[in-house]
């Protein structure tokens, strides 16, 4: 590749380190020219697969955008989104894929999104997953409550089997089971 200073046509590898997770390569060149330094950076090419079948480079400013809309309003910054698309990068070359589609892409991002918040969480849930009703709502709050217990269970230390679960199980056989389940 040409020298970012003065465009000569080739460079020389002065060093050369992989990342710790594997996933990339810095090379430090030097231009044989004007002797300045530079640095590359070498990554497998993740490509996405767009509905019309067409494909483009993975693009963390395309999560970001894709996340965005389901933020506003929410306590979320730009450095929060800028982490997310990094996670979600992070996770999608760590299972060694090469080219995935953008629904893929947006199953990657549920699991960050939700830790940011839980609000947005929902928002993008219901627009990715096609959500067409409050039932759809409604489940997606139930498994949030949920881990919100389990959560808390063991945050208290106590054993959430014997706990809350047990509470539960004594309500919902007084009340029978529901007739619109
Ligand atoms: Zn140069």
């Amino acid at each position: 590749m040409h020298c970012p200073f003065c465009r000569h046509g080739d460079s020389r590898v002065v060093d050369s380190r992989t990342s710790d997770d594997g996933s990339s390569i810095r090379r430090r060149r030097q231009c044989p020219q004007c002797n300045r330094r530079f640095t590359t950076v070498e990554t497998a090419s993740l490509s996405v697969v767009k509905r019309s079948g067409a494909t483009e480079p993975f693009s963390r400013e395309k999560v970001i955008n894709g996340v965005r809309k389901a933020c506003q309003g929410r306590p979320v910054s730009e450095d929060d989104l800028a982490l997310l698309a990094q996670r979600v990068e992070e996770t999608i070359r760590s299972s060694g894929s090469a080219e995935l589609d953008a629904y893929e892409i947006g199953l990657t991002i549920l699991g960050p999104l939700r830790e940011l918040d839980e609000v947005a969480y929902l928002r993008f849930a219901s627009v990715y997953q096609a959500f067409s009703s409050l039932e759809d709502f409604e489940a997606a709050i139930t498994v949030l409550r949920a881990d919100h217990e389990a959560a808390r269970a063991a945050a208290t230390g106590g054993d959430p089997d014997a706990g809350t679960s047990g509470a539960d199980e004594a309500s919902s056989g007084a009340t029978g089971p529901s007739p619109t389940a």
